[in-house]
C-alpha cells in the first residue's frame, strides 16, 4: 500500500464495544474510526490523515488502541 505511513489497531474485544466505538468516532478529527452496530471499524482510506494527536489513545482504555508509525 504505497503512501500508507500509519496503522491503527483496536484490540479485538475493545473493537466490539459500541460505547467505545462511538467515543472513538467522536474524538478522531480525521474520521479514522467508524462506529457500527458491530463495534468500531477502521476507515482505511483515512489512515494517512492521522495527525498523531493521541485523542483516540486518551479515549480508550490502556492498550485498547494502538497507533503505529510505519516509518522512522
Ligand atoms: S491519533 Fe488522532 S488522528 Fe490519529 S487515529 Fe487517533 S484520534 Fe485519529
Amino acid at each position: 500500500m504505497p503512501g500508507l505511513f500509519i496503522d491503527v489497531k483496536v484490540e479485538a474485544s475493545a473493537a466490539k464495544d459500541a460505547e467505545l466505538a462511538k467515543k472513538l468516532e467522536e474524538v478522531c478529527p480525521v474520521s479514522i474510526f467508524e462506529a457500527t452496530d458491530a463495534g468500531v471499524v477502521i476507515v482505511t482510506e483515512n489512515l494517512d490523515e492521522c495527525t498523531l494527536c493521541d485523542l483516540c489513545l486518551e479515549a480508550a482504555p490502556p492498550g485498547a488502541v494502538q497507533v503505529i508509525k510505519l516509518y522512522e
